[in-house]
Order: C-alpha cells, then structure tokens, then sequence
C-alpha cells in the first residue's frame, strides 16, 4: 500500500539501512544519498522514507512530504556547493522516461553543463 514500506524495495532497504548507500542529508521524512552511477559530478537522490511509487502518487498520498523531497534537494545543492552554478532535479516517471526503480525519487544533477532539451 502507498506509504507502506514495501520488503520487495530497493529503496525502502536503503531507508532501513538494510542496503548499504552513502548517505549525504537526512531529514525526518527523506533520506538523500548519492547515485551508484553517477551522471554528474553532484549526482544524489532524495527520496522520501515513505514508499510511494511515483511522483504523483506521492504528491497526492502525502503532498507535505513531496515538498520536503524538493526542500531536501535544495539543502542538498547547498551543501555540495552547487546552489548558485545551478542544478537540476529530475523525476523520471514510469518505464519508458527511463524509472528504473519504483519508490520516488528526485535525481539532483549538477557540476557540469546541463543540455536542453535532456535526452
Ligand atoms: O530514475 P531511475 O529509476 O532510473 O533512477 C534509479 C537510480 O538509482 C539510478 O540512477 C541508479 O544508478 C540508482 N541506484 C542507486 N543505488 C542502488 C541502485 C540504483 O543509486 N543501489
């Protein structure tokens, strides 16, 4: 069920610390921690410790805890540094926009130049 830890998650083993991530900032209700496979020289992921699948399903489920994921990206940028080069926060949703992993999460990229439109 949304909000729910989910045992089959990847990302729920991560906030339960079940699966090993580098963690860079915690908050109550998220958790950000830098991607495996970096994009970026800043690459990290905000999640909320809440399972929800996607971006909408957790702006409607628990809309205050979809601006703490944005809040969290925010305070990410400034404690690596990349708040005023500027940075971008993408939310892939769904398979073919390339979602790979079913528990909502913002990617923060940063610290190189960033091409528009994104591939
Ligand atoms: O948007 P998408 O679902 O493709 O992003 C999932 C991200 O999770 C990937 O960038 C992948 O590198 C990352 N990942 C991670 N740690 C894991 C497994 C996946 O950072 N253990």
């Amino acid at each position: 069920m949304a909000g729910e830890p989910d045992a089959n998650c990847l990302f729920c083993k991560i906030v339960a610390g079940e699966v090993p991530a580098t963690v860079v900032l915690e908050t109550e209700t998220t958790v950000a921690f830098r991607d495996i496979n970096p994009q970026a020289p800043t690459h990290v992921l905000v999640i909320p410790r809440a399972h929800y699948p996607n971006a909408l399903s957790l702006a409607t489920g628990a809309p205050a805890v979809a601006a703490d994921v944005l809040a969290t990206a925010g305070a990410v940028a400034e404690h690596e540094g990349v708040a005023d080069s500027g940075y971008r926060i993408v939310l892939n949703t769904g398979a073919g926009a390339g979602q790979t992993v079913f528990h909502v999460h913002a990617h923060l990229l940063a610290g190189r130049g960033l091409e528009w439109p994104p591939g």
